[in-house]
C-alpha cells in the first residue's frame, strides 16, 4: 500500500525536532508532503534531522533553526522568522520539545520543578499562543495544534513530580485551547505516550526498563514513529471532527498497573 499524502502543502512546525520522538514526527510529516520546519534549542541536532527529511513533493521546503520553548522572545521570533520565509504562519504545529530531571518529591529542588514546568508546560503555552494567534490574524481556515504529553501525567511515576505536573498540565491547555479556538477551525489534541526508545529514556537504567515492559501489555518499549503516526493523523483532516482529545499511546492501559517501588526513572 502506498504512504498517505495527506499533508501535501501544508506548513508544520515541529518543536524538539532534534532528537527522538520530534525527529520521527518530522520524517512522517515530511514523507506525507508537508513542509517542516525543525525547531529545537540544540541546532547541530536540529540541522541533523533536516537532512533525515525526504522532499519529493513540489514546492516543498524543510528548514532548521534554533528555538528554546520557554523563551517567550524566541518563540515570537521563531514565529515571524516563519512567516518571512514562507509567507504564512505554520497550520501545523506539534509541540514535542520536553525534558526531565528526576528526583523524589522529598529531595527535589525548585530549579528541577521551575525548569521542567518551564520547558513542557510553559512552552507549550507560549508555542501554541504564538502559532494560534499568527493563524487567526491572517484568517487561515484551520490548523491543528498536538501537543506531545504522557502517560505520566495521568498515572504519576515515582520520581518525577515535576514532569508529572507539567505533562497533566498541557492536557489542561490543550483542553481549554481546542474549546476557545474551534471557533477559528483550530483543532487541538494531545498525545500521550508510554514507554518510547529515545536518547530521553535512554537515561534509565537497564533493568528498570526490562521491569517497564513485563508492564506494558504489548510487551515492548514503543517506537517513536508510533507516536508520529497518531501525530501524523492529528495534523490531517482524517481526524477533522476530533478536537481537545487525547491519543494514548502505550502499548496498552498502563491505568492499571501500580509501579512497584524499585521502578524508578532516576539514574544510579
Ligand atoms: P528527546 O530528549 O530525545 O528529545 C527532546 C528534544 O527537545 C531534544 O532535541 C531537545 O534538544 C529538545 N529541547 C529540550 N529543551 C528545549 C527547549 N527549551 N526548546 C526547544 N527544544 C528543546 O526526548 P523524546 O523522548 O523524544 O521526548 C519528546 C517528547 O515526548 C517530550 O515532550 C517528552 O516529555 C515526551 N514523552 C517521551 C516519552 C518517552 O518515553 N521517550 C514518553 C512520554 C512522553
Amino acid at each position: 500500500m502506498a504512504a498517505p499524502t495527506r499533508l501535501i502543502s501544508r506548513l508544520t512546525l515541529v518543536t524538539g525536532g532534534g532528537s527522538g520522538i520530534g525527529r520521527a514526527v518530522c520524517q512522517r510529516l515530511a514523507s506525507e508532503g508537508a513542509s517542516v520546519v525543525v525547531a529545537d534549542i540544540n541546532q547541530e541536532s536540529a540541522n541533523e534531522t533536516l537532512s533525515s527529511l525526504p522532499d519529493d513533493f513540489r514546492g516543498q521546503v524543510h528548514t532548521a533553526t534554533v528555538v528554546d520553548v520557554s523563551s517567550k522572545d524566541s518563540v515570537k521570533k521563531l514565529v515571524t522568522n516563519i512567516q518571512t520565509r514562507y509567507f504564512q504562519p505554520p497550520s501545523v504545529c506539534v509541540n514535542t520539545a520536553g525534558i526531565t530531571q528526576d528526583d523524589f518529591l522529598l529531595s527535589m529542588e525548585e530549579e528541577q520543578f521551575d525548569r521542567v514546568i518551564q520547558v513542557n508546560l510553559k512552552g507549550s503555552f507560549l508555542v501554541t499562543q504564538a502559532v494560534t494567534q499568527a493563524l487567526v490574524a491572517c484568517g487561515a481556515p484551520k490548523g491543528s495544534i498536538i501537543t506531545v504529553g504522557s502517560i505520566v501525567g495521568k498515572v504519576g511515576n515515582l520520581g518525577q513530580a515535576n514532569y508529572a505536573a507539567s505533562k497533566a498540565g498541557v492536557q489542561g491547555l490543550t483542553l481549554t485551547a481546542a474549546k476557545e479556538l474551534s471557533r477559528f477551525g483550530i483543532r487541538c489534541n494531545c498525545v500521550l505516550p508510554g514507554f518510547i526508545t529515545t536518547p530521553m529514556t535512554d537515561k534509565v537504567p537497564e533493568k528498570v526498563i526490562s521491569k517497564i515492559t513485563t508492564l506494558v501489555p504489548l510487551g515492548r518499549m514503543g517506537e517513536p514513529a508510533e507516536v508520529a503516526d497518531a501525530c501524523a493523523f492529528l495534523a490531517s483532516d482524517d481526524s477533522r471532527y476530533i478536537t481537545g482529545a487525547s491519543i494514548e499511546v502505550t502499548g496498552g492501559d498502563l491505568l492499571q498497573f501500580i509501579f512497584p517501588a524499585d521502578v524508578v526513572f532516576i539514574k544510579g
